[in-house]
């Protein structure tokens, strides 16, 4: 599913915010990726968006050379990749059934994103992707009323609205209740189980990623210090990815 190659970044010829990160991903799988603030890991999910520019390395998404492709080829590989972000990233004003639309608006013509006319097969998946994140209630209520767990859970829909096939998701529980984070990593899990989809997920909580996650990625200061199935994760890998 992705693929990264010795992935170097540093910000304004700074100090390497990445240095010569590898790693693969399989697909349908969760993989949560741990590390102290400022580690790198917002940095990484940038870098492999083609967010920013990266220093050196290579990024591949199914096959496709996401560092040196056309424009089109990336604006491509994109829509199938989606991000669920901790401030969740919504249209505010708009509702959440709007917001779910919005997954897919690159693919259609102007005039219909501007009257807001959208096909009824578009219409009917965005409808189903909320019933599928239980927020078929509120579908037509601004994303601003609703809390902050729904404002997520809409973004999880809008991400199944676009068909992704990877989520990127940065630390997408850290501004939720703890009760109200084990519905949005659960949400996660079973999207990968039951649909198939493969979520690559910042956490800043061991004890989440250990039980959400079927592998554990430890960044520290730029560096790829940890990689392993998460059932075999110890204490003494903890305090790698902790050490000051
Ligand atoms: P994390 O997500 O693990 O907290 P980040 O990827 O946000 O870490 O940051 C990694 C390093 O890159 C930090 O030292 C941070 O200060 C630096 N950094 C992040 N974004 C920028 C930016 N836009 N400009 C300059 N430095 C940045």
């Amino acid at each position: 599913m992705l693929a990264i190659e010795n992935l170097t970044k540093s910000y304004n010829r700074g100090a390497l915010a990445l240095k010569d990160i590898s790693f693969c991903i399989e697909p349908h799988t969760f993989t949560a990726i741990l590390g102290p603030s400022g580690a790198g890991k917002t940095t990484l999910l940038r870098c492999i968006l083609q967010l920013v520019k990266l220093d050196g390395g290579r990024v591949w998404f199914q096959g496709q050379d996401l560092t040196n492709c056309s424009a089109k080829d990336l604006r491509n590989s994109r829509t199938q990749i989606a991000t669920v972000a901790q401030q969740f990233n919504l249209v505010r004003r708009r509702s959440a059934l709007e917001n779910c639309l919005g997954g897919r608006l690159q693919e259609l013509p102007l005039w219909r994103c501007f009257l807001g006319v959208f096909p009824i097969s578009l219409l009917n998946e965005a409808m189903a992707a909320l019933e599928r994140v239980q927020l078929l209630d509120v579908a037509f209520q601004r994303a601003d009323r609703l809390s902050g767990g729904q404002q997520q859970r809409v973004a999880i829909a809008r991400a199944l609205t676009q068909r992704a096939r990877l989520i990127l998701a940065d630390e997408p529980i850290a501004s939720l209740d703890p009760e109200t984070a084990h519905i949005v990593l659960g949400l996660l899990r079973s999207l990968c189980t039951q649909e198939g989809l493969t979520i690559v997920c910042n956490l800043h909580q061991v004890e989440l990623a250990k039980q959400y996650s079927d592998r554990i990625l430890g960044i520290q200061a730029g560096e790829l210090v940890l990689d392993m199935p998460t059932h075999q994760l110890s204490s003494s890998d903890i305090n790698r990815i902790y050490r000051s």
